[in-house]
């Protein structure tokens, strides 16, 4: 069996203490301070009374400290729950609820309010105590839970996918890795994180590039670290962004030149990436960009490599990672995987809704072609009913982003007095606009009549939900709805 989290990163940093772990704006942090900082946490969670089973919130912005407390908490067995940044009371409230034992503050977040017998635990007091150099040991069990990862969605209150240790700790376990991911990693000597570690893809890839010997790079305050001249002066060779990002990259290139040779790989995920965007990703920067597929619920699902992009395979998410199973039932992807949730915590009735059998119903529509391939053409969670038809919002996107003047498109409905509820469309041109005609004629072309958008507003920035996907409602807002 695997050996669990966070054992295979603390072995890393014990096997060369005096490289750099971390850079923190200024600051070097390395792989033997972040040993400490682990100690010293420790020793506090356990003055506190943190045991395996006790369920521990981190509600801290990224840094290494932050991180040094994932692996503290981890490593006594806790079940580790980081809350999203963004959230509002009743987000903060919701996961306060689920059985939370102990909340670690770096005093960044929202106000918390704290349920009877909860303690607050201050990570700047843990951090500033005396380590006491004692080995760390780490005490999860296979079968416990490790971690509540929570679902991004920006409305309502947020699911917790619960992960065992042995779902958690299969993605640093090396010798599982797929020659795919082996070859992905050698690229992140240097590893920008910047997004909360409540993100599971940035929380894995910076463990997974300390496993590699590399260091993370965490921007201290700076607002905007994807800029290109950020880029280019911390020499980052690999991160992970969503579509949106990279688009926004890709423009700022054109009027702000910098070197960004440094790069070998970026890791897009969580929203449809389009054929034309990755295609000049992939002219702009070379064969660099990797695209994932996964959720909270399922983990990671597909990869779909640069080898993959260069034999001209723009339009699926990848092939199904060797553990995954994917069966695609009435047009839905279901999977059965070793890296799933066991369920959403504290949430029977919604678990039943998605779990069956032991295959989780991903509620993304799609389909595998021949090659093994897995294509994504919708959410069955996002929908447009006009008049009596189901319109599914990723299909029409996909339609819009095929013309050759739109690098991505985005719709979403709103209601109508005819038709219940009419489909709108945002596109992001590739050069400076779209042939507007052309784009309505393309449309009347591949959809239903019900699907053609009742509005198409040309948009050169998407906005983005603090998880860095397209916040869908914030678009409904520039049309004044
Ligand atoms: P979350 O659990 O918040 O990460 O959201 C997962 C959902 O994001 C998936 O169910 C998909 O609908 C979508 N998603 C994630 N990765 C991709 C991808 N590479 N391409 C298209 N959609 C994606």
């Amino acid at each position: 069996m695997s050996r669990l989290f966070p054992a295979p990163v603390l072995d890393a940093l014990a096997a060369a203490p005096d490289r750099v772990a971390f850079e923190h704006g200024p600051r070097v942090i390395t792989a033997g301070r972040v040993l400490s900082a682990v100690r010293r946490i420790t020793a506090a969670m356990k003055e506190a009374g943190l045991s395996r089973g006790s369920g521990v919130a981190l509600v801290t912005a990224t840094t290494p400290g932050a991180y040094a407390a994932h692996l503290a908490a981890h490593a006594l067995g806790c079940r580790v729950a980081a809350f999203r940044p963004g959230w509002g009371e009743p987000q903060t409230a919701h996961a306060l609820s689920l059985r939370m034992d102990a909340v670690v503050s770096d005093g960044t977040g929202p106000e918390l309010p704290l349920r009877r017998g909860q303690r607050l635990l201050a990570l700047g007091d843990m951090l500033s105590r005396k380590d006491d150099g004692a080995p760390i040991t780490v005490n999860a069990r296979a079968d416990s839970i490790a971690r509540l990862t929570f679902t991004s969605g920006s409305t309502g209150l947020p699911k917790a996918c619960a992960q065992t240790s042995r779902a958690y700790g299969l993605a640093y376990d090396t010798s599982a890795w797929p020659p795919a991911l082996t070859a992905l990693m050698a690229g992140f000597e240097r590893c920008l994180v910047y997004e909360s570690l409540a993100s599971p893809v940035m929380m894995t890839y910076l463990g997974r590039c300390l496993i590699s010997g590399g260091t993370v790079v965490m921007p201290d305050g700076d607002p905007d670290p994807l800029r290109p001249a950020a880029l280019e002066r911390d020499r980052i060779t690999a991160t992970m962004m969503p579509p949106p990002r990279l688009h926004r990259l890709l423009g700022r290139l054109k009027d702000e030149p910098a070197d960004l040779g440094s790069l070998r790989a970026l890791v897009l995920g969580g929203a449809p990436a389009s054929p034309t965007l990755l295609a000049t990703a992939i002219d702009r920067l070379g064969p660099i960009i990797w695209q994932g597929y996964g959720q909270g619920e399922a983990g990671i699902i597909a990869m779909l490599t640069p080898i993959d992009m260069s034999a001209g395979i723009l339009g699926a998410v990848g092939r199904p990672l060797p553990a995954v199973e994917v069966s695609i039932r009435e047009g839905v992807i279901w999977v059965r995987s070793p890296h799933m949730m066991t369920g959403y915590w504290g949430d029977p009735m919604r678990t039943g809704e998605v779990l069956h059998d032991g295959w989780l119903n991903t509620r993304d529509v799609g389909h595998l072609d021949d090659a093994g391939y897995l294509h994504l053409t919708g959410r069955t969670r996002d929908i447009i009913i006009v008049g009596a038809e189901v319109c599914y919002a990723g299909a029409i996107e996909r339609a819009l982003s095929s013309h050759p003047s739109v690098a991505q498109a985005y719709v979403t409905g709103a209601p109508d007095p005819e038709t219940g509820e009419a489909v709108h469309a945002f596109v992001v041109p590739t050069g400076s606009d779209v042939d507007r005609d052309a784009l309505w004629a393309h449309a009347r072309d591949h959809l239903s009549a019900a699907a053609v958008p009742r509005t198409i507003t040309v948009v050169h920035d998407i906005p983005t939900t603090s998880a860095g996907k397209p916040d869908k409602p914030a678009l409904l807002t520039l049309l004044g709805r």
